[in-house]
């Protein structure tokens, strides 16, 4: 019989806690408690910021946890692969232990080992672990000491792999601490030797667990020096644990996921049960729609309970209303199903994270409110829509979904005239009227319009270059004021916090 998902976050806060004398840290809610530079938590090390910073004093030297984490935007944005594979979440949980200035290398990869391969029972010939292989430009040499620790531990060479600073180097922003890390992969299909495909994106093959030496600082001027103190930051997938633990390759199989699939599909009889299998047989993507409807429906639930406010967070707000338009469009269910749902979520949920039963009615309330809105202004660009649709037929080919940001789109094609949509006025769809990339080459296609997504990508780029330049100032800022010793150190309930308000300072 599988060992139940609760028992194995269980056994890992446990094996940290009871048996490697760390302090249980409680997770922090998934919107940062004052930090500007992430709109959402997007790993367990945010809350201790401060401590890797130098501007807090831990508490604990050893803490282990299990946070909420949302990933879509930023540095980490899974949104537009959620769905279409098996271990890519919105929002998941990320198991995780942390050494301030106590243990190092040595003791995390044992322990980490041990855990899985002990605890666990993982057979070692399904694990890959890699390293960071060094980089010149950053003056940082093979990390041969955490190779070296791998093969004591028994870890064969062949499986055992150098890469370089995009995927074994973590860095906090753009200044700040940083350091190599360590990871380590399954194999889902076989005990046979597949390094080769490691790190290739391979939905059988997966990164599971993240261990960071926090050892370096990233100067203002690119340099990077050693840290007076030397920090262990992990972090481990739950949904991928588990799926690895209870023989699945998709985290969607695993009772993480099997409850909410069965919810979906008893509140939608009429159509066929989730089947739990990738490609050919997904039956007008509905599996695919099953998974982004039971994965947004476990973000938003957890988003809600935590304050967050959709009128004011609209990458949120479109999540929630993707959630909307599935449920009408592939699901049938005009109203209702997302609270439906959510009341799953929070039974499953909520003995581990208590915020969510404490503030259910909360929860209920916004969907309801924001449900209603969506349908309001679905019921105002409607006309419109019908409109254009008899002005131009090949509009039927896009999504009715997205309609408020096609009518506008529309406009601004017919009233410029143009005649392709070239990089400026791709920008101009993207950044003014809300269309990402696919919706796009939608409207082009649509309207028979040449179309070149790579000179979107290079405007794009250009842009977010900008942006950094421009988080780059208020890092730096906030470093001065941190140097200068201008803002707060406070220890309120080990939480993260430099600042007590940064706009205040900012
Ligand atoms: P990947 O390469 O698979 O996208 P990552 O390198 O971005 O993962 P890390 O930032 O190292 O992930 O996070 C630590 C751990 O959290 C990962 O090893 C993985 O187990 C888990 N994880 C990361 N992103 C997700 C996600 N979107 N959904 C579920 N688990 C995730
Ligand atoms: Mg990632
Ligand atoms: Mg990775
Ligand atoms: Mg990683």
């Amino acid at each position: 019989k599988d060992i139940c998902s609760k028992t194995i976050r269980q056994k890992f806060l446990d094996y940290f806690i009871d048996e490697n004398n760390h302090k249980f840290v409680k997770s922090s809610p998934v919107v940062p408690y004052c930090d500007p530079t992430v709109a959402f938590v997007n790993a367990g090390m945010n809350q201790f910021k401060g401590v890797f910073l130098g501007t807090q004093e831990p508490q604990y030297l050893r803490v282990a946890n299990s946070q909420k984490c949302i990933r879509v935007g930023g540095k980490h944005n899974d949104l537009n692969v959620v769905g279409t594979d098996g271990y890519h979440h919105t929002f998941f949980e990320m198991l995780g232990n942390w050494s301030f200035g106590d243990y190092f290398r040595i003791d995390a990869c044992r322990m980490a080992w041990e855990l899985l391969t002990n605890v666990y029972k993982i057979p070692t010939s399904r694990l890959y672990v890699t390293y960071f292989k060094g980089d010149e430009s950053l003056g940082i040499s093979e990390d041969v000491e955490t190779k070296n620790i791998w093969k004591e531990l028994g870890v064969h060479e062949s499986r055992i792999l150098p890469f370089g600073t995009n995927d074994n180097f973590w860095e906090m922003g753009l200044i700040g601490p940083c350091g190599p890390c360590t990871e380590i992969h399954f194999d889902h299909i076989t005990s046979k030797n597949r390094s080769e495909f490691v790190n290739k994106g391979l939905h059988d093959l997966v990164e599971v667990w993240n261990i960071v030496f926090i050892e370096y600082y990233r100067n203002i001027d690119r340099t990077i020096t050693p840290l007076p103190k030397q920090h262990v930051d992990t972090g481990m997938g739950f949904e991928r644990l588990t799926s690895v633990l209870q023989g699945k390759i998709s985290n969607y199989d695993t009772d993480i996921f099997n409850y909410l699939m069965k919810a979906i599909h008893k509140n939608c009889i009429h159509l066929p049960e989730y089947k739990g299998l990738f490609g050919e047989s997904d039956w007008n993507h509905l599996d695919q729609n099953y998974r982004t409807l039971a994965d947004h429906t476990r973000m938003c639930t957890v988003c809600l309970a935590d304050g967050v406010i959709p009128e004011e967070n609209q990458k949120f707000r479109r999540i929630l209303r993707k959630t909307f338009v599935l449920s009408e469009t592939v699901f049938k269910k005009e109203k209702g199903l997302l609270k439906e749902l959510s009341n799953y979520v929070v039974e499953n949920l909520g003995l581990v994270y208590p915020e969510l039963e404490k503030n259910i009615s909360q929860v209920h309330q916004m969907i309801d409110y924001e449900e209603e809105v969506y349908r309001n202004l679905r019921e105002s660009v409607s006309k419109d829509w019908q409109k254009l649709l008899e002005e131009n037929p090949k509009l039927h080919a896009l999504d009715i979904i997205e309609s408020p940001s096609y009518i506008n789109a529309y406009k601004e094609i017919k009233s410029t005239n143009a005649k392709a949509v070239d990089a400026e006025l791709a920008f101009k769809l993207y950044d003014t009227y809300g269309l990402d990339e696919d919706g796009i080459q939608k409207i082009a296609n649509a309207l028979d319009l040449e179309y070149d997504p790579e000179a979107l990508e290079k405007k794009l780029d250009q842009a977010k270059l900008k942006s950094k330049q421009g988080s780059l100032k208020i890092e730096t800022k906030i470093h001065k004021l941190l140097a200068k010793n201008e803002i707060g150190k406070t220890n309120d309930n080990f939480k993260y916090s430099y600042v007590k308000n940064n706009e205040e300072y900012l």
